[in-house]
């Protein structure tokens, strides 16, 4: 059987996806193809018809047709509804085609056990309201996590998501606590054990910048023993350690940056077009950590 993959995304100068599907292809000795296709929105409706009628069984979506694609497609799943974005479209032999939403569990997967485990027993900061942060929120309140803070620079936008957060966790019978404030209000927040940014603040080129000071990060994070499991965690994957990562490393506080949540939602959604078997091994990640690495001229 030969895969006919790609991405629909407009533009798609920077995707690494077509490196790490490839990757993936040659992994799992499946024969096929994953292809960039940069496609405005004009054309999105024409290019997955032909995309279905050529044969093809899968297809990221990326912006700005995460939400476009949703009217387009045979069947929605739960995840997707949730987040109101599909990132992955699988397509039946028959034509028919289902949207899905993979960086959830990409989040979630991208968590080691022992963080996962103490989260019911955590409250934790999130910053930003974009849509990664709503994959984020989703998952978190999957993992059955205590009390999560929204916080954002505009407080219509914090409440939005916590609206959204509240249907979430209905649909996963939930009992996570959810606030928000606004960025300026942290000082007031009190202790968390966990911070989680979904800003663009201190993405490349702009890597002198974070969400958060010193002082605040200390302040939020006390008291922060390594072992009391407080963590930090920044969805930026370039630079690997962000300002807010150095910080938080300073104060002794484990860190995780967003290469594998980016990893972990492609390698979901390549199982489900290919109900390929994939090593879970250290190894097999550590490989696509380092062709991703390669691409964004970052040396591990
Ligand atoms: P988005 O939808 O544009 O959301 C960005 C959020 O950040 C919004 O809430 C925005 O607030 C907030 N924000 C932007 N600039 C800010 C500032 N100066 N101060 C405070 N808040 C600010 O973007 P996204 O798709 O969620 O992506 C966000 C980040 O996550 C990017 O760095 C992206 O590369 C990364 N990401 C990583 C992965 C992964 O797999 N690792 C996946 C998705 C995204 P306003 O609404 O007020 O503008």
């Amino acid at each position: 059987m030969y895969f006919k993959l790609g991405i629909l995304g407009h533009p798609l100068s920077h995707t690494l996806s077509p490196i790490l599907h490839q990757a993936l292809l040659a992994e799992s000795q499946l024969k096929g193809e994953y292809l960039p296709y940069d496609i405005p929105p004009d054309q999105l409706s024409a290019h997955l018809s032909r995309f279905i009628a050529e044969g093809g069984q899968g297809l990221n979506v990326t912006i700005p047709h995460k939400v476009a694609v949703m009217p387009l497609l045979t069947s929605i799943s739960q995840n997707a509804q949730l987040l109101g974005a599909v990132n992955t479209a699988i397509i039946q032999a028959n034509g028919s085609s289902h949207g899905e939403n993979t960086d959830i569990v990409g989040f979630t997967e991208s968590l080691p056990n022992p963080v996962k485990q103490l989260l019911p027993q955590q409250h934790l900061l999130l910053l930003g309201t974009g849509g990664s942060a709503r994959a984020v929120l989703a998952g978190l309140i999957q993992l059955g996590t205590q009390k999560i803070t929204i916080a954002a620079r505009q407080m219509k936008k914090a409440h939005a998501l916590k609206e959204s957060g509240l249907q979430m966790r209905t649909a996963c019978q939930s009992q996570t606590h959810i606030e928000t404030c606004l960025f300026s209000e942290l000082e007031t927040l009190g202790s968390v054990q966990g911070i989680i940014n979904t800003t663009p603040l201190g993405m490349w080129p702009h890597t002198e910048e974070a969400p958060l000071s010193e002082d605040l990060l200390k302040h939020l994070l006390q008291p922060s023993p390594a072992s009391s499991g407080h963590f930090v965690y920044d969805l930026i994957y370039k630079p690997r350690d962000t300002q807010l990562l150095k910080l938080a490393q300073k104060l002794n506080i484990q860190t995780f940056n967003g290469l594998d949540m980016l990893i972990l939602q492609g390698v979901a959604a390549f199982k489900l077009w290919t109900h390929a078997e994939l090593p879970s091994s250290e190894t097999f990640l550590d490989n696509l950590r380092q062709e991703l690495l390669n691409k964004l001229n970052l040396s591990e």
